[in-house]
C-alpha cells in the first residue's frame, strides 16, 4: 500500500452557526476548553497511530477579535503558552482573518466586508498584528469563509505568504454570509494565475508566489440533502457519510482536513452531519488509512504541499 500525506488543520475560532455576529462577541472560554480537549485527543491519537501528529493551527486574528479582546492579536496572546508548547511539537501556525466590519447601522452589529479595498485593509492590519505577536511575518494563511479575490491574493504575496489554504475547489456558495466561488479550481496544490486565482499558472511570472492548497473535497450526502454536495473534509463530520464520499476523491495522495474546536464538544447533541463528538476524528482518519494506505501526518508547510508547478 502507498503512503498518503495527511494535514490535520484546525481553525481556532468561535462557533460558526450564526455568521458573522457570534464571531464579533468573541468569548475565548469555550474556545479554550475545546482546544484543550482537542489537544488531549491528538496526544491520544499519536499513541493510537504510533506516530507524531504535527498540526496546522489557523488562529483568528482580525478586527472583530480586537473588538472583544482588545487587539487583533488578542486570541494569539490568550493562547501564548499553548502556541509555545505546540511549536515544540513541530506544529505550524497560520493567519486566519475573517472579513467583518462594524455595520454602518450600529444597531445591526457586524457585516461581511465585500469591497476589495476594505478586505485588503483588514488583511494588512491582521498581518501587522501577527508580526507584533510572532516577531515575524506569517507564511501560512487561510481566509475566513473561504473568501478570495485577486486583490486578496496580491496582498498575500505582499505579506510574504508561502502557502494559503483557503480553496474549496469546485464549490460556489453565495448568501448566508458566504461569497465564495472556487468553481474550476484544481484539486491539488497550485500556483494561482494572477488574472484568475482559480487557475493554475503554467508560467512562473504569470503566477502569484504563494501556493494555494485546496481542502480535500468530498461529495457528501447529509440526511437533509437531495443530492450529494461538494464539501470540505471536516474531521468532525459523521464518519459513515464521509466514508461514502471517499471513493470520489480527486487527490488521494495528500489530504487537507479541518476541524473547528466547537465541533468536537461532546456536550452537544450529535448533528446529522457535524457529530459534535471527539471520537469522529479517529474514525475518519482510520477510514482514510484503510482505503488509501499508510498515513504520514504533516503540516501544510511540508514539501508535498509546497513544491508544485
Ligand atoms: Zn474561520
Amino acid at each position: 500500500m502507498s503512503t498518503v500525506a495527511f494535514a490535520f488543520t484546525v481553525d481556532v475560532e468561535g462557533a460558526w452557526q450564526d455568521l458573522p455576529q457570534e464571531q464579533a462577541n468573541f468569548d475565548p472560554a469555550p474556545i479554550t476548553a475545546a482546544v484543550e480537549l482537542l489537544e488531549a485527543e491528538i496526544s491520544r491519537l499519536e499513541v493510537f497511530f504510533s506516530k507524531k501528529i504535527p498540526v496546522t493551527w489557523f488562529f483568528r486574528c482580525d478586527d472583530s477579535v480586537a473588538h472583544s479582546m482588545g487587539c487583533q492579536e488578542g486570541l494569539l496572546l490568550h493562547f501564548r503558552e499553548f502556541i509555545e508548547r505546540r511549536k515544540n511539537c513541530g506544529d505550524a501556525f497560520g493567519l486566519h482573518p475573517h472579513f467583518y466590519k462594524l455595520s454602518d447601522n450600529s444597531s445591526s452589529g457586524w457585516d461581511i466586508e465585500t469591497s476589495p479595498e476594505g478586505q485588503r485593509t483588514l488583511l494588512l492590519r491582521a498581518a501587522s498584528a501577527w508580526i507584533r505577536f510572532f516577531n515575524e511575518a506569517p507564511t501560512l494563511s487561510r481566509m475566513g469563509e473561504s473568501i478570495m479575490s485577486s486583490t486578496i491574493a496580491q496582498t498575500l504575496d505582499e505579506i510574504g505568504i508561502r502557502v494559503d489554504a483557503t480553496a474549496l475547489s469546485g464549490r460556489e456558495r453565495k448568501g448566508d454570509g458566504f461569497f465564495v466561488n472556487w468553481v474550476g479550481a484544481p484539486h491539488r496544490p497550485y500556483k494561482p494565475y494572477k488574472k484568475d486565482y482559480r487557475i493554475a499558472a503554467n508560467i512562473e511570472n504569470a503566477s502569484f508566489r504563494f501556493t494555494e492548497v485546496p481542502f480535500s473535497m468530498l461529495p457528501l450526502l447529509a440526511p437533509y440533502d437531495k443530492e450529494p454536495l461538494l464539501r470540505y473534509f471536516n474531521l468532525a463530520y459523521n464518519p459513515a457519510i464521509v466514508k461514502a464520499g471517499l471513493c470520489h476523491l480527486k487527490n488521494r495522495h495528500a489530504f487537507v482536513t479541518v476541524v473547528h474546536p466547537h465541533e468536537v464538544y461532546s456536550n452537544q447533541q450529535p448533528g446529522p452531519l457535524v457529530t459534535f463528538q471527539i471520537g469522529a476524528i479517529q474514525k475518519n482518519i482510520v477510514n482514510v488509512a484503510s482505503e488509501f494506505g499508510d498515513i504520514r501526518f504533516c503540516t501544510l508547510l511540508d514539501k508535498v504541499f509546497k513544491n508544485v508547478r
